[in-house]
């Protein structure tokens, strides 16, 4: 009888569960183990199921993904000539949970790799029921305990100790069969090593067999590449920073990104090695996506490659360009920039010099400058400017708020510029909109010492509110300041007895 054999190339999906993703990530790798093979080739290699691979260029994947060649080729043989008798699983029946498909939908295997024609061959490959959480799908590697799934593998290669077992201090991914003890990979019998190629520090193995700090080093070494193949030296110690970051794996995947803003940090940080993002607080103004540059910005301040400056006086000028450049009306813009620059924003810079500011600060400077712009174009609606605008205009426009609007906002936000425009002899002497400020009545005593006593005594409550409300109701202290406590600000020191 003749019997048919054939086989199916795995190494895209090794390399998936390595974290490679691109054909050309493994060119260096090769090219490290003395294989020169041009970023096409690879490509084909990896894309494609080659008929025939030298064992030099398989034992170099196998070094890289650190697998064995039965993870790369996995063959199959079967009786020519007879029918397949095997029951064939309905496509909506495969793939349980996620990875179900629906009619109408692509198969989920092709969508995973073309290598695998059918749901069932999938399943029967790539899938397993989890040693640890007892979950069916992908398996990232097999355990001596059994498959285990990339949650329970990234969270078993976390843990850190002292082995029970041996009493080295390693990494305790594995399990002791008696009592389910984290012990270290020696003493459970793991096959891969998991030490770093270059620092041999364990760790969970990225291409290559680097650690994440290895790997992180490198990524960022390569991003912020001046084009001489070396570091821009001014970035030098926030490269030197970054890599020694407690948890590198924050670090690969802020490099990586979230949706939506895949790849924002890795763009930036390209874009300041080389060079076409000055290292000026002003061109950070203009970055986006602004999070992601001004978290950055925000490491550049603490490693010392930008000056000092607030964090709220940053976020307001950012928002200032953008909102300047929204103004339609020329000469509108030009008294609202002067306002901002000269009055608003120097007044944050002189508080900023005695204490940290808060959100509300930045957000009232803003809403100053946005009450400013929308009493310019309220005046020449009503045919009038700055210069020729006269107490019955600002009474007018007292007038059309209603009380809340009048006291808490507008009436409030609008005084300073009002101020700034006479003080700057921009308008005619006026009398601005009176600041009143509504005052509720003072707690009555007893209830003060009746909710005190409650937040003393009662134990259902959070411990952080009671605190919070104690220190309210002793010191009257606004809650403002009170959510910028942190724990190391309340000590407690020991009463000395008196002799
Ligand atoms: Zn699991
Ligand atoms: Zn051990
Ligand atoms: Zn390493």
């Amino acid at each position: 009888m003749k019997r048919k054999v054939g086989y199916t190339w795995r190494l895209r999906e090794v390399m998936a569960t390595r974290g490679i993703f691109t054909a050309t990530e493994l060119v260096p790798l090769l090219q490290e183990r003395g294989i020169d093979l041009s970023a096409s080739q690879v490509h084909r290699l990896v894309s494609g199921t080659p008929e025939r691979l030298s064992l030099q260029v398989l034992s170099a994947f196998c070094d890289i993904l650190g697998c064995s060649p039965a993870d790369l080729v996995a063959t199959t043989a079967e009786n020519a000539g007879v029918r397949k008798t095997r029951h064939r699983r309905p496509p909506h029946a495969v793939g349980r949970g996620r990875e179900a498909a629906s009619p109408g939908r692509p198969d989920p295997a092709r969508r995973v790799s073309p290598a695998y024609r059918t749901p069932e061959q999938l399943e029967r490959w790539h899938k397993r029921t989890c040693a640890r959480c007892g979950r069916f799908g992908f398996f990232a590697a097999v355990w001596p305990d059994g498959p285990v799934c990339h949650t329970c593998e990234c969270r078993a290669m976390r843990l850190r100790g002292r082995c029970p077992e041996c009493g080295e201090h390693r990494i305790l991914p594995g399990l002791r069969p008696a009592d389910a003890v984290a012990i270290c990979t020696g003493c459970a019998g793991f096959r891969p090593s998991y030490a770093c190629s270059r620092c041999d520090q364990e760790s969970q193995l990225r291409a290559g067999r680097l650690c994440t700090r290895c790997t992180l080093s490198d990524r960022v070494a390569e991003l912020l590449d001046d084009g001489t193949g070396r570091i821009r030296p001014e970035l030098v110690p926030l490269h030197r920073m970054l890599v020694a970051m407690k948890n590198t794996r924050t670090g690969l995947s802020w490099l990586d990104g979230r949706l939506p803003n895949v790849g924002a940090a890795t763009r930036l940080l390209r874009g300041l090695g080389k060079g076409d993002i000055e290292l000026t607080h002003e061109a950070f103004h203009r970055l986006q996506p602004w999070r992601a540059a001004g978290h950055l910005r925000e490491l550049l301040m603490s490693y010392g490659v930008l000056p000092p400056v607030d964090k709220q006086i940053c976020s307001f000028e950012r928002w200032l360009g953008e909102y300047l450049a929204g103004i339609s009306v020329p000469d509108h813009e030009q008294i609202v920039r002067r306002f901002a620059t000269w009055e608003v924003l120097t007044r944050l810079r002189r508080r900023a010099t005695r204490e940290s500011l808060t959100p509300s600060a930045r957000y009232f400077a803003s809403g100053q400058v946005k009450a400013a712009t929308e009493f310019l174009g309220w005046l020449s609606d009503r045919g009038r400017t700055l210069g020729t605008c006269c107490q019955a205009d600002i009474d007018a426009w007292h007038a059309d708020r209603g009380e809340h609007e009048r006291n808490r906002l507008r009436g409030f936000l609008l005084r300073g510029f009002l101020l700034w425009a006479m003080a700057s002899k921009l308008a005619r002497p006026l009398r601005p909109p009176a600041q009143t400020v509504t005052r509720n009545a003072p707690l009555p005593e007893p209830e003060r010492i009746a909710l005190l006593g409650r937040l003393l005594s009662g134990h259902d409550l959070p411990l952080r509110s009671r605190v919070a409300g104690v220190i309210v109701l002793l010191y009257a202290q606004p809650l403002s300041r009170i959510v910028r406590l942190t724990v190391n600000w309340l000590c407690w020191l020991p009463r000395r007895v008196a002799p």
